[in-house]
């Protein structure tokens, strides 16, 4: 009894076959994750209906009385998880979140120091085709040719020639803990902000898995999708009052309009289930489960960039194969198994090609999977990459179509929405 399925047909079948997809692939998408049914339910309530500009008990509607209930459930619950004073949770997005610190914190022309999309940063850290790179001064720093680890003594020596008002640390595929306490001495020498981007890493940070940003960052920015396992959205959080109130004005009327009720009631349900204890202990198999696929991948011959991970997320560098990131994301793509191709630090080729491939650990976690099973999953992928090694692109076909049979298999055993 469908409602979608008898007045739309044709969006019902995408939806359909969107899920059986998530249920039937392994989903590595580093940035992706599975949410619960409830947050589900939140996130395709009535709440969608309501325009609520302004903050609760402060709205420019009337009838906010119950949305005010959620954003405050929201707000309260993101504080006890992060342990700070502030949480602006109405970001529609990450890069938004983001944007919303800029307008609170900066003029146009200001100078930002941000790390460099090709080292593992995010294209809202002052990336030129962004509206950070544009608006900006952006200067970008990268990592060190040795250790492949952000490079401090670059980003003092960057921060002391060009004196930013602002130091974003953080990135989109950063597999190592970042030295917080070290970027904010930086800051404190030249009087910058220090913005902490924790998008990525945000449900390690929320059970300890990871080192908090609080209090070295004086603002730290995040989704609210990925290892949070929640549903698309930012959020900002801060313990300095006069940030707050400048994030506020700069989020509603700054840069949106009426907020997405439903998704901040979805933020509130994912919320509530990051402070239950199984949420620690979900965290703590993302992070063991990426050291035993790094592992595995490492003894089928690839390299993994800084030799392996801290976090729920790997780089391949796929060069010791002499293959692509472009063709194994396809490859591996047909045998049912999905990431994403990405750039490793000083990468010769093009971002559309890439030596690399991303891969994370969020998701199949979600849906139970263990250190054997990602074990499994790296014998997996090296066998498709070697494929493609012997054969060009087109890859072996005998080979992918026996892992994406077997990739079936694991995942019929650790089911997910059913009865969806
Ligand atoms: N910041 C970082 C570090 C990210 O990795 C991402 C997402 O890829 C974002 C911000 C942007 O988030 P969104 O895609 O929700 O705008």
């Amino acid at each position: 009894t469908s409602a979608l399925a008898q007045t739309d047909a044709e969006l019902f079948s995408a939806i359909t076959d969107e899920l059986g997809r998530q249920r039937d692939e392994i989903e590595l998408i580093a940035s992706e994750n599975i949410v619960s049914r409830a947050v589900l339910e939140a996130q395709g309530s009535v709440l969608t209906n309501k325009y609520a500009e302004g903050y609760p008990g402060r709205r420019y509607y009337g009838g906010c009385q119950y949305v005010d209930v959620a954003e405050n459930l929201a707000i309260d619950r993101a504080k006890q998880l992060f342990g700070c004073d502030f949480a602006n949770v109405q970001p529609n997005s990450g890069s938004q979140a983001n944007q919303g610190v800029f307008t609170a914190l900066l003029a146009p022309g200001d100078t930002i120091l941000g790390m460099s999309l090709d080292a593992g940063g995010h294209l809202t850290h002052g990336a030129r085709p962004n509206q950070s790179g544009k608006w900006f001064n952006a200067v970008q720093y990268g990592v060190t040719r040795d250790t492949l680890l952000p490079d401090y003594d670059q980003i003092e020596a960057l921060a002391k020639e060009h004196q930013p008002k602002m130091i974003i640390a953080g990135g989109s595929a950063i597999p190592r803990i970042i030295d917080f306490e070290r970027m904010r001495e930086i800051a404190d020498m030249v009087g910058a902000w220090l913005l902490v981007d924790m998008a990525h890493f945000a449900g390690l940070v929320a059970t300890g898995e990871y080192p908090s940003p609080f209090p070295h960052a004086h603002v730290a920015t995040t989704t609210t999708h990925k290892t949070l396992r929640g549903p698309r959205g930012g959020m900002i959080l801060t313990n300095d009052e006069t940030i707050a109130k400048k994030v506020n004005s700069a989020i509603f009327p700054g840069i949106q309009g009426g907020p997405l009720m439903h998704a901040i009631a979805a933020k509130a349900v994912a919320f509530g289930e990051a402070l239950q204890p199984g949420f620690k202990t979900y965290q703590q198999q993302v992070v063991a489960n990426a050291r035993a696929l790094s592992d595995e991948l490492i003894k089928g011959g690839l390299d993994i960039v800084t030799g392996g991970t801290d976090s729920h997320l790997l780089l391949v560098d796929l060069r010791p194969k002499g293959v692509k990131g472009n063709t194994t994301e396809a490859a591996l793509g047909r045998a049912h198994i999905t990431c994403n191709k990405n750039g490793i630090p000083f990468d010769d080729e093009k971002p559309t090609i890439t030596s690399g491939i991303r891969l994370g650990t969020p998701a199949g976690t979600t849906r139970g999977f263990g250190e054997d099973e990602f074990r499994q999953i790296g014998r997996w992928i090296s066998a498709v990459v070697d494929g493609l090694a012997q054969n060009g692109a087109e890859g072996n076909g005998a080979t992918e179509e026996k892992v994406r049979g077997e990739v079936a298999e694991l995942c019929a055993r650790f089911p997910i929405y059913q009865g969806l």
